[in-house]
């Protein structure tokens, strides 16, 4: 597999970061993930933006102009005869002699990219049986609206739905669900959708600011604000959405069953409108 760093294109025996990286000692790096359909990326727009956004608020340098990113990014695709699969981002503040204050301006930044091939990524069978999701508390920092590389929480969250025979975890803040471990929470009560409304509490996901908007358009009611683990657990359908599961039905949350088990009709109403309209605006 060919990927990039700092500049170059390498086989990935050949690509090296420097023990100093501030990403390894201090998780001091933000990252992206953008889906590839067809060869073409998703929503690559947006996932700029929040990027640009996430480094703003760490203080750290853009390295790279959107021409740039996207040369890079749909170098990679095809180098690496991507048809369906993830283009995986990360920029951190560089490497410096070990000390919590930042290094001096100037300090090149590290930027790598790499692909992994998901052969069939939309037609996933889990979209069509729904995943079971459990409830934990929330124990992540403060500032998850910023898409830092620190992902030590969420996947302990994984592990513990695994050890449940669950496919993810709902984390919950103050008795409210704020998301999955790497994807927004939604349900569906009486044909109105209900998701968590934005703040620094929940990542603000570029799935879910396309899934709300053609839910919107398809006249859907939406409702963005908290919900209850009780809430959810009586709602009639739940799902969950990112980048690389689209939008995924959730058909069990913790005991209780949703409906009758099966993926609901707006959760598998969206994933539709989703993967149809995104993949027309892909480039
Ligand atoms: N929430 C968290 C905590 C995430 O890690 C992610 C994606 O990685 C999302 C939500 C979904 O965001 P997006 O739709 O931009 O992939």
């Amino acid at each position: 597999r060919t990927v990039y760093v700092n500049g170059e294109f390498l086989p990935e025996e050949q690509a090296k970061v420097s023990v100093f990286d501030r990403g390894f000692l201090f998780a001091d790096g933000v990252y992206e993930v953008t889906s590839v359909l067809g060869g073409k990326l998703i929503d690559f727009a947006g996932h700029t933006k929040r990027l640009d956004r996430s480094l703003k608020e760490l203080g750290m340098e853009m390295p790279l102009t959107e021409d740039e990113l996207l040369g890079i990014h749909r170098h990679l695709v095809e180098e690496n005869g991507i048809e369906d699969g993830l283009v995986y981002l990360q920029i951190t503040r560089g490497a410096a002699d070990r000390d919590f204050a930042y290094p001096e301006a100037g300090t090149p930044q590290t930027v790598v990219l790499f692909t992994q091939a998901k052969p069939g990524l939309a037609d996933s069978p889990q979209a069509e049986r729904g995943i079971r999701v459990i409830t934990i508390p929330d124990e992540r920092w403060g500032r998850r609206d910023i898409k830092t590389v620190q992902l030590l929480y969420p996947s302990m969250g994984k592990m513990m739905a695994k050890a449940e025979g669950a496919d993810d975890a709902w984390m919950v803040e103050d008795d409210c669900v704020t998301e999955g471990t790497s994807n927004n929470a939604y349900i569906v009560k009486n044909g109105t959708i209900v998701t968590r409304h934005l703040g620094t509490e929940i990542l603000h996901g570029i799935t879910r600011s396309a899934v709300l908007r053609f839910a919107r358009e398809a006249q859907m009611k939406v409702e963005e604000r908290a919900f209850t683990p009780d809430e959810a657990k009586e709602a009639d359908e739940a799902f969950i959405t990112s980048a690389s599961s689209f939008v995924m039905p959730v058909v069990q949350i913790d005991e209780a069953t949703l409906g009758d088990g099966t993926p609901g009709p707006v959760a598998r109403r969206l994933r539709e409108i989703y993967l149809e309209e995104s993949r027309k605006a892909a480039v």
